[in-house]
């Protein structure tokens, strides 16, 4: 293996750099991956932006990118999971394992989380990283390698599924069909549900919607959410916008529960007679645990289609174009990079 590996790094605000730096060495418990494909996600555009999100504040030159697949090169000396050659999609988040919160098996809500992308941990826009071998998760054949970057975001639409209790049945608001809303509105449709109505402001991703699975689409820039005959009893607020999650709970029917997955808004008004008189349960949900298993098992059965959300491929050189093409071209859904293209 070459000594050196092709990173992209923001450097600040607006400022990626393609520069050269060692090839990881993995660690006792890791396998050092070769990057095949690497999606790239809102919350990176939100760091290229604002070079923060809330509390973490990008202080140091960081990598970007937590949706990676890969093939396994390498193990350290105590690493056994995987043969060299493997296919892997990767779980971004390195939890600690021993503390309250992962022995409860919440190991997303630990507070020694190192998360790729996530000030001071870096993210997966480069040729190979190194990774705990039991968060790289076998892929099968049938799964491309950017489907198995994608496995990220199915994660946390599965999980938002998981936590709103999605079953046989379920009549299922979500509002926002970006990836996350997309891949929320199959999950849902996988787990049962009879009824999903999307709502968009953007008419594409709506056929996307209806593509994919949804059995209604309402876009919210011609036709109000409030005025529907639609009564939910799950939402999966996915756009972000304190609007329309405000809005979007008053729709829910009696015992209704609303997941807000969504990020923008630090806070939102919440109609509170209604989730009173109602009992509307409202939680948050952040990234997932335990999930990958299901959601290779979504996607890999065809239950999920994740290579439908790919529209925009770049080259690590090309990482600030794969940030920035959503605010040029409306027919974005996920651009994705893929270290060896072109
Ligand atoms: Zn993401
Ligand atoms: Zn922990």
């Amino acid at each position: 293996m070459s000594d050196g590996m092709k990173v992209s790094v923001l450097y600040g605000v607006h400022d990626v750099r393609t520069e050269t730096r060692p090839v990881p060495e993995p660690g006792p418990d890791e396998v050092l991956v070769r990057v095949t494909a690497v999606g790239a996600c809102g919350s990176d555009v939100h760091y290229y932006e604002h070079g923060r999100i809330g509390d973490f504040v990008v202080k140091q030159p960081l990598v970007l990118g937590h949706e990676p697949s890969g093939v396994v090169v390498a193990n350290g000396s105590r690493a056994r999971l995987h043969e060299a050659g493997q296919r892997v999609a990767l779980e971004p988040g390195v939890s600690c394992s021993r503390c309250a919160q992962c022995k409860a098996g919440r190991y997303n809500l630990c507070p020694e989380m190192r998360f790729f992308g996530t000030p001071p941990i870096d993210g997966a826009f480069c040729e190979y990283v190194a990774l705990r071998e039991d968060f790289a998760h076998p892929i099968p054949d049938a799964l491309s390698d950017e489907a198995a970057g994608l496995l990220e975001p199915l994660s946390v639409g599965v999980w938002a599924n998981r936590k709103a209790r999605v079953a046989p049945g379920s009549r299922v608001l979500i509002t926002g069909a970006g990836p996350i809303g997309l891949v929320a509105t199959q999950t849902a449709r996988a787990f049962g549900a009879s009824e999903v109505l999307v709502t968009d402001v953007n008419a594409r991703r709506l056929a996307v919607a209806r593509e994919l699975g949804a059995t209604g689409t309402l876009d919210v820039s011609r036709e109000s959410l409030s005025e529907s005959a639609f009564e939910p009893d799950v939402l999966l607020e996915c756009s972000g916008v304190p609007a329309v999650a405000s809005g979007a709970i008053r729709k829910l029917g009696r015992a209704g529960r609303a997941v807000l997955v969504g990020m923008g808004g630090d806070e939102i008004p919440l109609p509170l007679a209604h989730v009173q008189n109602s009992e509307i349960e409202v939680t948050g949900t952040f990234r997932y645990a335990n999930i990958w298993p299901t959601a290779i098992a979504l996607a890999a059965g065809g239950e999920v289609d994740l290579d439908r959300l790919v529209t925009h491929r770049f080259g690590l050189d090309e990482v600030e174009q794969a940030l920035t093409i959503a605010s040029r071209d409306d027919s974005v859904i996920k651009a994705v990079v893929v270290p060896r293209h072109g």
